[in-house]
C-alpha cells in the first residue's frame, strides 16, 4: 500500500482526546486520488464491480476521478448505493470489491474505498443533489427502521413517486450507522448528512415513534399499501452469569453509543477493562477503551482465534491499537465489592462441532483464574425483536431462527404487503452496511412491480445535472 494511503499513525502521547477520535483515515487530496485513479485498468467485467452487493459501477466512477469529473462520479456511485459515503468508510473492502480487484494479486488493489469517499464527500460538501423525487404514483409505503436497510428503500421509493414515512424509534435516525459504528470510522455527521438527503427527496422521517408501541403495525399495514419492516437487531443479550448487575458492568452498544452523541470528556472508562465477546461490537467496545485511556484492555472470547467473528483487519487493528485477547476462556462470575473488582474465567478447549458448525468449547476442569478489572463490557451480539416477531407472525409473516424469512430476490414476507430487509432478515452468513442498503434496493424494486406495474428502477428519478 502506498504510503500516503496508510492510516494517520497513532501516538496517543501526542494527540489529545478530540485528535484521537478523528477519522483513522485521512480523506484522500485531489492529487492523490487522481494518482490512484490512474492506477485502474477499468477492467472490462470488472470483478470489483460483481463483488460490491450494491454493484456500484466502479471502472466508471474512478475513471470520472481520473478525468476530473468528481461531481459525475458521485453520482454514478449514488446511483446504485444511496448511502455510498457510509458504506465507502465502513465496508469491510478487502472482502469485497478490493479483495476482488485484479490487482490484489500483486498487494496493491485500486483503494476504491477512499475513491468513493472522495467522491461522496465531494458531492455532499457541496449539497449537490442528485435526484429528485418522482412524480406521485398515489401510493403509499411506511417504513419501520431508519437505519441503512430503511433509509435505501425509503430513498428509491421516493425516487419512483412513492408518499413515504419512516418511523424510528430514536431520537436520531440512520440505525447503527449513527449510533454503532465506531466514530473514527464514520463520523455522526456523514450518517445524518445522508438521512438529510433522503429526506431532501420527500421522505418523511418520524424519529422517536417506537412501532408496536407508539403506533400498531396494524394501523400501518391498514393505512398504506406495503410495509418495508427494517428494525434491524435488538440490545446486548444478558450473559446470565452471578455479579452482572454490578456497577461497573456496561452494554457494548450504549458505551459505543455515548462516543458518538456525548463529549468525550464526560465518558466514564475504567483502568483495566474487559471485553467479553468476539465480533463488530466487542472489537469497536475495546478500541474505543483504548483510545479513550484505559490502561489495559483484555478481549476475552469463549472460543479460539480461528472461530472468531470479527474480520481479519479488524482484529489486527485492534492488536495495533494494544488491545489484548485471552482466547479459550469463558467468564463465569464477574466479581466484587459494590462494584466490579474481576471477572472470574475458566479455560476451555474446544470440542465437536455445534450447530453453528463451528467447534464448541468445553470448559477445563479446575481451571477458574480472576481477571483483575475495573470495568466489564458485554459485547456478545444483539437480541432479536421476539415481540415484534409475535406480532408480525398474526399477519402471516414467518420466521426462520428468529429472523423474518423473506424470498431473497424481492424481500418480501409470507405477506404479500409486507416486505423486509437488513439484519432482522439475515439468518446466516455475516450482517454489514452495504448488504442492508441493496435489501432495501430490492425491496423497493419488488414493492414498484407489484403496485405500478415493471419500470426502470436503475435510473429512476430524474437526474439533476
Ligand atoms: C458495533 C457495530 C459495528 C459495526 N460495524 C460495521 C462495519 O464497520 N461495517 C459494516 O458493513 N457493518 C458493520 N456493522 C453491521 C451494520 O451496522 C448492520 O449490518 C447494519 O446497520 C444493518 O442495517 P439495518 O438497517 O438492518 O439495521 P440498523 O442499523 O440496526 O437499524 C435498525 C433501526 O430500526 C430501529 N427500530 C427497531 N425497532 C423499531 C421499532 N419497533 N419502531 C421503530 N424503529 C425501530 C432501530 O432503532 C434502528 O435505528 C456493525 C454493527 C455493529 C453492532
Ligand atoms: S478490478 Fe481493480 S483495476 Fe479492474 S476496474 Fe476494478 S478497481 Fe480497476
Amino acid at each position: 500500500m502506498a504510503e500516503h494511503y496508510k492510516p494517520v499513525k497513532y501516538k496517543a502521547w501526542e494527540m489529545s482526546l478530540e485528535e484521537r477520535f478523528q477519522e483513522v483515515y485521512p480523506p484522500l487530496s485531489e492529487r492523490d486520488a487522481t494518482v490512484e485513479a490512474n492506477r485502474c485498468l477499468f477492467c472490462y467485467d470488472a470483478p470489483c464491480m460483481d463483488a460490491c452487493p450494491t454493484h456500484i459501477d466502479i471502472p466508471t466512477f474512478i475513471k470520472k476521478i481520473a478525468t476530473g469529473n468528481v461531481k459525475g462520479s458521485a453520482r454514478t456511485i449514488l446511483e446504485s448505493n444511496l448511502l455510498g459515503a457510509t458504506c465507502a468508510r465502513v465496508c469491510p473492502v478487502q472482502e469485497l470489491c478490493e479483495g476482488a480487484c485484479v490487482l490484489e494479486h500483486d498487494h496493491k488493489p485500486i483503494a476504491i474505498g477512499r475513491l468513493q469517499r472522495y467522491a461522496t464527500d465531494y458531492a455532499i460538501e457541496r449539497n449537490i443533489k442528485f435526484f429528485e423525487k418522482g412524480k406521485p404514483n398515489g401510493k403509499k409505503v411506511a417504513i419501520v427502521g431508519a437505519g441503512p436497510a430503511g433509509l435505501s428503500c425509503a430513498g428509491e421509493l421516493a425516487k419512483l413517486g412513492f408518499d413515504v414515512t419512516v418511523y424510528e424509534r430514536q431520537k436520531l435516525a440512520g440505525g447503527l450507522d449513527t449510533y454503532g459504528i465506531v466514530v473514527f470510522r464514520e463520523p455522526i455527521e456523514v450518517s445524518l448528512r445522508e438521512v438529510k438527503m433522503i429526506e431532501d427527496l420527500g421522505v418523511n422521517v418520524k424519529t422517536g415513534v417506537n412501532v408496536g408501541k407508539d403506533i400498531t403495525f396494524e394501523e400501518l399495514i391498514e393505512k398504506n399499501d406495503a410495509v418495508f419492516v427494517s428494525i434491524g437487531l435488538g440490545d446486548v443479550p444478558n450473559m446470565e452469569i452471578p455479579g452482572e448487575n454490578l456497577p461497573g458492568v456496561h452494554d457494548g452498544l450504549e458505551f459505543i453509543a455515548e462516543t458518538k452523541t456525548q463529549p468525550l470528556n464526560t465518558i466514564k472508562f475504567g483502568k483495566r477493562v474487559a471485553i467479553i465477546g468476539a465480533g463488530n461490537t466487542a472489537i469497536d467496545a475495546a478500541t474505543i477503551a483504548r483510545r479513550l485511556g484505559a490502561e489495559r484492555v483484555n478481549m476475552i472470547y469463549r472460543r479460539s482465534e480461528a472461530e472468531m467473528t470479527a474480520y481479519h483487519f479488524e482484529y489486527e487493528f485492534a492488536l495495533g491499537e494494544g488491545v489484548s485477547f485471552m482466547f479459550l476462556t469463558q467468564p463465569i462470575e464477574v466479581v466484587g465489592n459494590g462494584r466490579v473488582e474481576g471477572l472470574k474465567c475458566i479455560r476451555m478447549d474446544l470440542g465437536t462441532p455445534d450447530q453453528s458448525g463451528r467447534r464448541a468449547p468445553v470448559p477445563v476442569p479446575n481451571s477458574e483464574f480472576i481477571v483483575e478489572c475495573d470495568m466489564v463490557i458485554k459485547a456478545i451480539g444483539q437480541k432479536k425483536h421476539t415481540n415484534v416477531m409475535q406480532k408480525l407472525a398474526t399477519f402471516g409473516v414467518q420466521e426462520t431462527k428468529g429472523y423474518i424469512a423473506v424470498d431473497t430476490t424481492t424481500n418480501r414476507t409470507a405477506n404479500p404487503k409486507i416486505f423486509a430487509g437488513g439484519d432482522c432478515v439475515r439468518s446466516i452468513g455475516e450482517a454489514s452496511t452495504v448488504m442492508a442498503v441493496q435489501d432495501g434496493k430490492i425491496a423497493a424494486r419488488a414493492i414498484h412491480e407489484q403496485l405500478v406495474g415493471k419500470g426502470e428502477l436503475a435510473h429512476a428519478g430524474k437526474c439533476c445535472k
